[in-house]
């Protein structure tokens, strides 16, 4: 594969070269000598001054020169933090929590007192922290709570770049709250030229601009197109180590599963060449990975050896690493996108920009001069790849955004001041969605229970489940089964282990699905004292577990502010089903008698996943948590229902058809083919109400 890299200019790579492995590792540096040689360093003096002078400042710097770890400090320094915190807003947990590690150390306190950080269901923040990195979307939930965000002195938005959903929303609220909070400041940084866009929203606030430091990047792309794309990534990562002088690797993969198959990957086939080459220190880095892992990253490689680390987007601006001098970029991302077809954000892969492929390419640069691996062609990269990223507010699902909103009093979404607007259709779905859930009136206006809904972290079909729980009188239940639906899988099942692991678990599965096959993992768990060694003696990750556990006590606080009794539903598990179906409506299924199930919604095809506990039973009428596409479009997380509970939770989603106007709407041919199959007159027959 590496001969058939050429370079941009079209010359070979290069033969094998016989270069002996020098040691790789960086003397250490003092936390206080890493700080000095930042590339911002310099500019203290004057950035500081500046933010002063300025309500809005945008600052670009290349990625890794200081500013995520450096100017909140700089901000204590000089005093800003008398007047309230300074909150730096991280588009991803792992980096919110990170970043907040690092700033610790270098500020010399202990991790949640003077430096901490809030991402959901984590608070690790004390009535001393000063500076509080969080997720975006904290901050806009804290917004909820206090519109003009007061407990803030200075507010950076950083990674602006990455144009989250979330910081798109705090935009627009900022840029009226900046008008009537005449101290609070306002930073927004980004690593791209994007810098333009962001003063030209905030009527052209100053640019402050950190030089960079970076070196020139070699460019490769291939000759062809690959063909298997995980294939191509392990080829190039064993060539570079074998061929090219020292100096650690970075590769972009799309996700956990992906990461951890490569790695294990690269391990054997390194064991395989035995003492010959020198060691290959391979790490994964994910969200979902616990952070002791995570701090291993950034540790120099031992001496003679070199580290791969092989991240998801994680790493191509919001983490840096430093020592890098290969990137192994095979182009690709798992974004969150609206299916309209099936009415919900679906995690897919796709094409990366032009702007995040010339990011991942000066991750090699920092360091020295770097190689940057392509494993597409140039043509692709000029012809078939966006110049950037769509913002995420114009491609996913908004009903929990036109909630937030609609709970801060923002009535008027289509007068709302955003950036880049949404399409009008998303708004009128979300809108469309939140009234059938009840949470919006005939008026579009918030309803009681749309601002109970808004109070809690969740996705509203997840609050509307909780809330409809508790009248059903069944929360306790019902609470564990959100919490367990909001973590990573708690099934455990390794490659070589899968058999077992499957046994394992479906000793776990209830007749009437998988949300109460999850509650019966947890109760299990409970009555097991919450012990780790009954986790590993049954496929079940404890850390997902204790997650889950630590979820269900948030929640568990909020249902109480509200005075609501923790009722149980003492074996009635219909009512838990109910309160599911009260959220889930819309996604509900119909067994077609060929093969599969057909939507309700719109007689798509879709399937009962083979991991799940109703696979083989496979129950006339469903409710689902989330399609994955793989082979087949697979329905996650599957519970069993009864028809008459769809109109009877969702009247205004819903409505029976009498016999009468079931012939009528045949003979018109307004009835979907599905409905057509059914013969049975006691049958229950539903039909989507239109307008
Ligand atoms: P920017 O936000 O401009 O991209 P950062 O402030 O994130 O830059 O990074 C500045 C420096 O701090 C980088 O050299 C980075 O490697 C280092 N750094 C950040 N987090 C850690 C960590 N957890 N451990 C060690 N070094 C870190
Ligand atoms: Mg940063």
């Amino acid at each position: 594969l590496i001969s058939s890299l050429k370079t941009r200019g079209g010359q070979d790579m290069g033969a094998i070269r016989n270069k002996k492995f020098l040691n790789t590792s960086r003397t250490s540096a003092t936390i206080t000598e890493q700080r000095q040689s930042l590339p911002i360093c310099k500019l203290k003096q004057s950035l500081v001054e500046t933010i002063g002078k300025c309500r809005v400042l945008v600052v670009i710097g290349e990625t890794g020169s200081g500013k995520t770890t450096q100017i909140t400090q700089y901000l204590v320094e000089s005093g800003f933090a008398n007047r309230g915190k300074i909150a730096c807003t991280q588009p991803r947990r792992m980096a919110a929590m990170s970043v907040a590690k690092r700033v610790s150390e270098e500020f010399g306190c202990k991790l949640g007192t003077k430096v901490g950080y809030s991402i959901r269901f984590e608070d690790c923040t004390s009535s001393e922290t000063i500076i509080k990195y969080m997720t975006d979307g904290m901050l806009l939930r804290e917004a909820l709570v206090d519109r003009d965000l007061n407990a803030y002195s200075v507010i950076i938005l950083d990674e602006a770049h990455e144009r989250n959903i979330h910081t798109d929303v705090l935009f627009g609220l900022l840029k009226s709250t900046l008008e009537h909070r005449k101290d609070l400041h306002l930073i927004v940084t980004s690593a791209t030229l994007e810098a333009e866009k962001f003063s030209a929203y905030f009527n052209d606030c100053p640019i402050f601009t950190i030089p960079g430091r970076n070196y020139h990047v070699e460019v490769f792309f291939t000759q062809e197109p690959e063909a298997d794309y995980l294939e191509a990534t392990l080829d190039t990562v064993t060539q570079i180590h074998l061929t090219e002088p020292p100096g650690d690797i970075l590769v972009f993969l799309t996700g956990q599963e992906e990461i951890d198959t490569t790695c294990q990957i690269l391990n054997e086939r390194m064991a395989a060449l035995g003492d010959v080459v020198p060691p290959l220190l391979v790490l994964p880095v994910y969200s979902a990975q616990p952070s002791e892992v995570q701090s291993r990253i950034f540790d120099p490689a031992p001496e003679g050896s070199r580290k791969c680390v092989v991240a998801t987007n994680i790493a191509e601006a919001s983490l840096t690493i430093n020592g890098i001098y290969y990137v192994v970029d095979p182009g690709f991302a798992k974004i969150k996108a609206f299916n309209p077809k099936l009415g919900m954000d679906t995690l897919i892969v796709s094409s990366i920009s032009q702007a995040s492929a010339k990011q991942r390419a000066g991750r090699a640069g920092r360091t020295g001069p770097g190689k940057c691996f392509r494993l597409y062609t140039e043509s692709a990269f000029k012809n078939e790849m966006l110049p950037s990223t769509v913002p995420e507010i114009q491609r996913t699902n908004l009903a929990n955004t036109v909630l937030s909103l609609k709970a801060m009093g923002i009535n008027d979404l289509f007068g709302f001041d955003f950036m880049d607007r949404p399409p009008t259709q998303s708004l009128v779905n979300a809108m469309e969605t939140l009234y059938a859930l009840g949470s919006l009136d005939d008026e579009g206006l918030l309803t009681q229970l749309g601002r109970k809904m808004s109070e809690f972290p969740l996705e509203p079909q997840l609050s509307k489940m909780l809330l409809t729980a508790v009248d059903l009188e069944c929360v306790d239940e019902t609470i564990t089964i959100v919490a367990m639906l909001s973590v990573p899988s708690v099934f455990y099942r390794p490659r070589d282990k899968q058999g077992i692991a499957d046994q394992k678990r479906a000793r776990f599965h209830q007749i009437e699905g998988d949300h109460l096959t999850l509650l019966n993992v947890y109760e299990t768990w409970k009555a097991h004292k919450f012990s780790n060694s009954w986790c590993y003696d049954n496929f079940i990750q404890s850390r997902s577990m204790k997650r889950a556990q630590d979820v269900r006590t948030q929640l568990l606080s909020i249902i109480e502010r509200h005075n609501f009794e923790i009722k149980s539903s003492r074996g009635d598990y219909g009512r838990v089903r109910k309160a599911i179906t009260a959220g889930f409506f819309a996604h509900a299924a119909r067994k077609d008698p060929k093969e599969g199930y057909r939507t309700l919604v719109d007689n798509h095809q879709i399937y009962i996943h083979p991991s799940s506990a109703l696979f083989n039973r496979a129950p006339e009428w469903v409710v689902y948590h989330e399609l994955v596409l793989t082979t087949k479009e697979y329905m996650r997380e599957v519970c069993a229902v009864e028809p008459h509970w769809l109109v009877d939770v969702a009247p205004h989603f819903y409505k029976k058809i009498d016999p009468d106007q079931l012939k009528s709407m045949r003979k018109n041919k307004k009835i979907e083919p599905l409905f057509n199959r059914y013969e049975d007159k006691n049958a229950w027959r539903l039909t989507r109400r239109k307008g």
